[in-house]
């Protein structure tokens, strides 16, 4: 039996139905920029997420660059993240004229480490960006409080983790700025490119709107360099017709990861919820010094595996002249130990049994 990592095809095998019709009418009402239904779901997912502002744009990279032009980050400033992430949470920094700088990972729950973020803070910090990597809500009120006596802005990278709960609110709306994306892989996930962003500051959501709209308060008149960053009507219908599922699709996901968790210990590492906040295992991934003969054998057997990442950003040859210098043993050690393994709120039992049965043939 093949297993794949996310299976989108059983996913859209349930919400055809629903969603075929809805897409129908949104192509034949032909109002394909700025619809009713982006605005619904921008509404929607504020309601959703807890907060004032929701604000769609074109991706989860337009999402976290639009924030940080928000704040005003620019050349001269540093922006305090993570080495193991996806590189938009890096790259949309350099697209400011700023330095990303990058602090070692908690070997367990592969996040930010608290006390190195504090040894980071210079003069220059603007901001920091945590990442709730894999799902997994980020500890964020001493981040919180690092900002406030410093002055800097807190920025969530909540790619990973929309749905998550964190001291009582949704991943993204703790902090200043939430960013999100709804790329196919991701929990909330559409059939193409999209992201929002979500905010309580009523001026950082003006000036979101602004700069995701051609830098333009008025028609026509524009203000500020701005993007052309926007969600299309289709993207939008069908996302409304998913996050009615999300919390069900989220549960459904933490149940996997127990039953991976129950299947797996004592064979390799497992992933650590430290409890800080309810994880929503976007990924499980596990770690071993066996990583290379597991991720083999799985894919002999025919199920899909993925080592997210493989090089930390430290290490990309884009960021090589300014983090040429930098080691980070935490990450570049987790880089070499980590395996994520098929999840997806279709995932049935028989096929994680049987991702477990390989994995411990192959460590055997
Ligand atoms: C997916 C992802 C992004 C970028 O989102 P896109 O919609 O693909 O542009 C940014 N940060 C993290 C952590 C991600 O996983």
């Amino acid at each position: 039996m093949n297993i794949p990592m996310l299976d989108l095809k059983a996913e859209y095998a349930l919400l055809k139905d629903e969603i075929e019709p809805a897409v129908c009418a949104a192509l034949a009402a032909c109002q394909y920029i700025g619809g009713p239904n982006v605005k619904a779901f921008e509404a929607e997912a504020a309601a959703y997420a807890g907060v004032k502002h929701g604000i769609s744009c074109a991706s989860g990279t337009d999402a976290l660059l639009i924030a940080l032009r928000a704040i005003g980050l620019g050349p001269g400033d540093e922006v305090i993240t993570t080495p193991f992430t996806f590189v938009a949470t890096a790259s949309t920094v350099v697209m400011c004229g700023a330095k990303p700088v990058f602090v070692d990972i908690d070997p367990r729950t592969f996040n930010l480490d608290l006390e190195q973020v504090a040894a980071a803070i210079t003069p220059r910090t603007k901001a920091i960006v945590p990442v709730h990597l894999f799902g997994q809500p980020v500890h964020l009120a001493p981040l919180k409080a690092l900002c406030e006596k410093h002055g800097l802005k807190l920025i969530e990278d909540a790619a990973q983790s929309f749905g998550a709960d964190y001291a009582g609110r949704k991943s993204g709306a703790y902090g200043d700025i939430g960013c999100t994306s709804f790329y196919p892989s991701k929990n909330l996930s559409a059939f193409g490119d999209g992201g929002l962003i979500i905010t309580d500051d009523d001026a950082l959501a003006a000036e979101l709107r602004v700069l995701a709209s051609h830098g333009s308060r008025v028609r026509y008149h524009h203000h500020v360099l701005g993007y052309n960053s926007r969600l299309d009507e289709i993207q939008a219908v069908i996302l409304r017709a998913k996050l009615k599922r999300l919390d069900g699709f989220n549960n459904r996901r933490i149940a996997i990861a127990d039953s991976y968790n129950r299947q797996l210990a004592g064979v390799v590492e497992t992933p650590y919820a430290d409890g800080h906040g309810r994880h929503v295992y976007h990924q499980y991934t596990i770690l071993s010094d066996r990583r290379d003969a597991i991720q083999k054998a799985l894919t002999d057997a025919g199920v899909s595996c993925a080592v997210y990442y493989p090089v930390p950003l430290h290490r990309q040859e884009m960021f090589a002249t300014t983090h040429g210098d930098v080691t980070l043993p935490v990450t570049e050690r987790t880089a070499q130990r980590c395996l994520s393994l098929p999840i997806s709120p279709m995932l049935q039992d028989a096929q994680i049994e049987r991702v477990c049965e390989v994995i411990k043939q192959a460590v055997a």
